[in-house]
């Protein structure tokens, strides 16, 4: 039989895998779930790959999830005469708004809400860091500042405040309307950038109004400092290390890594561990020690999923990098210190009907050994409690509506099978035995631990754990 894998695995699109071949073949080389990045590529570009994948759920019989990562504010500097500059430690250097062409003394820095926020001491980081600088005066619409780390700075690189709250909402233009046109389009998932404070998710729920779930990017230290806040707000998370590498010194991302995942799977909501997980393979067929050690220690960490970026967007080796990353998580789920390493964190079931019977559901399955639990549900809440266990039995979630599906495919160890309203008990039972031999996860004769909340149709409480038996005429 076909035991999936637990952990997920999202893959961004671009020019490197925009064919629906080319989708087809990373879908079948273990990609759950597509990110759309629209810090690149037009609405017209996304929305072909939207329509491939859609096309590909259908041919191929399973929900793959859809998720857009909007841009963000960008804060960048201006443009040079000669196009760079070249700063020098120890010199001092001048940002202001004026957007005369710059060099070697000043530049433009576009953004009143910098020179809003900083204050003597504070660090502006330039181009991902590369060059470091500290602000020794700050005015209403310049700072002057020294150097600390020179080099090379070309036009509109980008520029990092970490250590200041800047006041700039999550979504500008750009994104509204990126936001408008994925919600029409229908994707799952929206990612937000640079979220510093809670009001920051709460504002796209407002826009989003429920159309999509929200998954918070965690890149900036108020982020970190408002988790809990944020997680609240956010139907996931995703543990974006690329940014947060620049605004946190890089030995802090590893155990942050750590406290983000165990947030997440404390409150029950998908969390994505992304950025240069294989990115050597953007360039090379087979990835470093060190990489193929960093994927493993996210899953070992209980991971909902583990996401590429370039390496399958602009990478030379996209479905190397999949079916790598692939072959890494099914090494460590087959290992026998898999279990007691994922389990070892396992958050506290709640005082809630749902949790009982879920918590349940996992101890009765190890018990008779079943093949897999089933979860009938039209929201989802219920096969998100049961993922939050982390059973060891493959989660079925047998699912009324098409768009809870789509969501489901980024959470752990959970295989979202759409079906359409059960009439009554027996009909539900008959429905999760066909899902289980339908996804080749039960032959005859093994059982099933089925729950789902009765009666039907009221959204409420999970109340009904049900052991039934595949037979034979299933499927
Ligand atoms: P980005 O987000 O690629 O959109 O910047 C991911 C990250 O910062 O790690
Ligand atoms: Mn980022």
């Amino acid at each position: 039989m076909r035991r999936q894998a637990s952990t997920k695995i999202v893959a961004t699109l671009g020019p490197a895998s925009s064919t629906k071949d080319r989708i087809r073949a990373l879908v079948l080389a273990g990609v759950n779930v597509f990110r759309f990045n629209f810090s690149h590529g037009s609405q017209d570009e996304h929305a072909d790959r939207l329509a491939a994948v859609r096309e590909l759920e259908d041919e191929l019989g399973r929900p793959i999830g859809a998720l857009m990562d909007l841009q963000g504010p960008k804060l960048r500097v201006g443009h040079f005469g000669s196009g760079k500059a070249m700063l020098v430690t120890g010199q001092r250097f001048r940002f202001d708004l004026d957007d005369v062409p710059g060099d070697q003394q000043r530049v433009q820095l576009p953004h009143r809400e910098i020179f809003e926020a900083v204050e003597p001491g504070t660090e502006l980081l330039l181009d991902d860091g590369k060059v470091r600088a500290r602000v020794e005066k700050a005015g209403d619409d310049y700072v002057e500042a020294m150097i600390e780390v020179g080099g090379l700075i070309s036009d509109h690189k980008g520029v990092n405040v970490p250590n200041a709250m800047l006041r700039v909402s999550p979504l500008t233009g750009k994104d509204r309307n990126d936001l408008r046109f994925g919600l029409d389009a229908g994707f799952d998932w929206v990612a937000l950038s640079f979220v510093q404070r809670p009001e920051d998710v709460a504002e796209a729920r407002r826009l989003v109004a429920g159309r999509a779930a929200i998954m918070a990017k965690i890149e900036k230290p108020s982020a970190i400092d408002h988790l809990e806040a944020i997680l609240d707000l956010s139907e996931g998370l995703m543990i974006a290390r690329g940014d947060l590498g620049v605004e946190l010194p890089p030995e802090e991302v590893p155990g942050l890594q750590k406290r983000i995942i165990r947030a997440a799977r404390a409150a029950g909501k998908p969390v994505v561990v992304a950025t240069q997980m294989l990115e050597s393979m953007i360039k090379a067929p087979s990835p470093t020690r060190a990489e193929a050690s960093d994927v493993a220690t996210a899953c070992y960490d209980g991971a909902d999923a583990l996401m590429l970026s370039a390496e399958s967007a602009v990478g030379d080796y996209a479905g190397e990098a999949v079916a790598i990353m692939a072959r890494v998580i099914r090494q460590v789920e087959r290992d026998p210190l898999y279990r007691p390493y994922v389990t070892a964190y396992a958050a506290e079931a709640q005082q809630t009907a749902d949790d009982a019977i879920t918590q349940a559901a996992s101890s009765v399955a190890r018990t008779i050994g079943a093949a897999a639990i089933v979860t009938y549900s039209t929201a989802g809440t219920t096969t998100l409690r049961a993922a939050r266990e982390r059973p060891g039995h493959p989660i079925i979630g047998l699912i009324t509506r098409l768009g809870t599906a789509r969501r489901l495919t980024v959470v752990w160890g959970v295989r979202p099978f759409v079906c359409r309203d059960a009439l009554d008990l027996d009909d539900m039972i008959q429905k999760a035995r066909d899902a289980a031999v339908q996804l080749d996860l039960a032959r005859p004769g093994q059982a099933l631990v089925v729950t789902a909340g009765l009666p039907f149709g009221t959204p409420g409480a999970t109340n009904m754990l049900r052991i039934a038996y595949v037979s034979e005429r299933d499927g």
